[in-house]
Parts: structure tokens; sequence; C-alpha cells
């Protein structure tokens, strides 16, 4: 049996604050290389603070938090970015008066090559509007002018122009109309495909369970079940 590769990202011990409130207590868990991992839980369990916590976008935090064998935790998150991280937050962040296509090209493309040589994802404009289909049509639109759904395919799309080795999608599937679920599924499982990692913040298990190896679920800020999807 071969071992086990080592974690691509690895949190440990992981506690995070807003002010005074006291919200991620010990928070440990790994992505390995292509492995698709979902982060559940209710509302408010810490899904999204973990996620940001990982990008250094909380005011206060400790613990361990490494990727790529680098600790993360003194790093700006714009050099966890360039890392090879690519974050999709909650709310969109698009810019709606420019078109599709602007706001694509928005995403930095940033060549990259896998720890052992391979070449990295490098995705396209091309690549990407086979992934996502719909966005072709759109591409000389203004941003604004999409529906809600559109808007978080075209954040995703642009996080991947980023060539991440680690996608953070926060709650991927939310309000989001069943063709562009099924489209956010089919992708990631095409990174997953290529060698790429994804840690998404779930709340829909039948969403979840279509698309990950493994999950975690988060209750007050801990971890309390980490294992295969079969079992939740
Ligand atoms: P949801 O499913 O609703 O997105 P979540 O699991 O992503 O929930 P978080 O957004 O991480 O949960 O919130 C965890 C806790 O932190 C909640 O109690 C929430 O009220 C609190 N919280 C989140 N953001 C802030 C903030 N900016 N300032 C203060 N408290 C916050
Ligand atoms: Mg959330």
């Amino acid at each position: 049996k071969r071992a086990a590769p080592p974690p691509l990202l690895s949190l440990a011990g992981l506690n995070a604050w807003y002010g005074a409130a006291h919200i991620l207590h010990d928070v440990s868990l790994q992505v390995g290389p292509g492995e698709v991992v979902a982060l559940m839980g209710r509302n408010g369990a810490g899904k999204s603070t973990t996620l940001k916590a990982i990008m250094g976008l909380v005011p206060k935090r400790n613990g361990q938090v490494r990727f790529m064998g680098q600790a993360l935790e003194k790093r700006q998150p714009y050099e966890v970015a360039r890392l090879g991280l690519g974050y999709v937050p909650e709310d969109r962040r698009i810019f709606t008066e420019l078109t599709v296509k602007e706001n694509l090209m928005a995403g930095r493309q940033r060549p990259r090559t896998w720890p052992d040589g391979r070449p990295g994802l490098n995705w396209s404009l091309p690549a990407v509007f086979e992934l996502f289909p719909n966005l072709e049509g759109m591409q000389d639109r203004p941003a604004g002018a999409m529906s809600g759904g559109e808007q978080q395919m075209l954040t995703v799309a642009r996080t991947l122009m980023g060539n991440p080795y680690l996608l953070l999608l926060d709650e991927p599937s939310e309000g989001v109309a069943p063709l562009i679920v099924e489209q956010m599924a089919q992708m990631i499982l095409t990174l997953k495909a290529r060698g790429a990692s994804v840690l998404l913040s779930e709340q829909n298990i039948h969403f979840a369970g279509l698309v990950s190896d493994r999950a975690y679920v988060l209750e007050k800020g801990a971890v309390r079940y980490s294992g295969s999807m079969d079992e939740l």
C-alpha cells in the first residue's frame, strides 16, 4: 500500500475571533491533492469563518494553517491568493459595469506548475466557457445584468482564471438555479479529475454528496464529525 500523499492544506488547532466573540475552536482538518472536501453544518456553525480564516480574512486567529508546505499564518490575503488558493466568498463580488468577459479577465492569470513539475491547470477563456457554457453567450453583456445565480457562476469562473491549486467555495449551490448547480457540480468534478482540490462550505447534503470525497461537520465552531459522506 502506498503512503498517503502529504496534505495540500492542513489546519491544526485553528481558532478565530470577531472582536471578543470566540468563533472557531481548535478546528483541525486536511485537504489532500485532488480531493474534494465538504465543510458542513447549520447556519452560524462557522463554515464561512473557517474559509475566511484560511485566507487571513478574520480580525484575529491563532493555530496552524499550512498550504503546500508553507505556513500561512503571517501572510496577507493577497499573498495567500498568489500561492495558489482561490477563494469564492458568500457575497458575489463582480464588477457590475464591466462585461462578463472583462470580469473574467480581471481574474489574474497566473501560470502554475505542480510541485512535481507537471503543468498546472492554466485555464484559458475558452476552457472556462467549456465548463460554464452559459457564460460564453453572455460574454459581452454587462455583468450587472446577470441573474444572481449567473453572477455566482461568474465569480467562480473568474477565480478559476487565477489557476488555483485549491479552490475554497462558500456555498456554491445556494440560491442558484438547478441548471447552474449542475454546472457547478461538473466544474468541481472536472477540477478533481485534473488534480486540483476543492474545499466547499455546503448546507445542501445532496450537492455535497454529489461532489465530495469526505466531509467535516462543524457545530458551534468546532469539528463534530469527520469522515465519509455515506456515514453522514
Ligand atoms: P451560514 O450557513 O449561515 O453561512 P456559517 O456556518 O458560514 O453559517 P459563519 O458565517 O462562519 O457561519 O458564522 C459563525 C458565527 O460567527 C456566527 O455566530 C455568526 O453570527 C458569527 N459571525 C460571522 N461573521 C461575523 C462578523 N463579521 N462579526 C461578528 N460575528 C460574526
Ligand atoms: Mg456561511
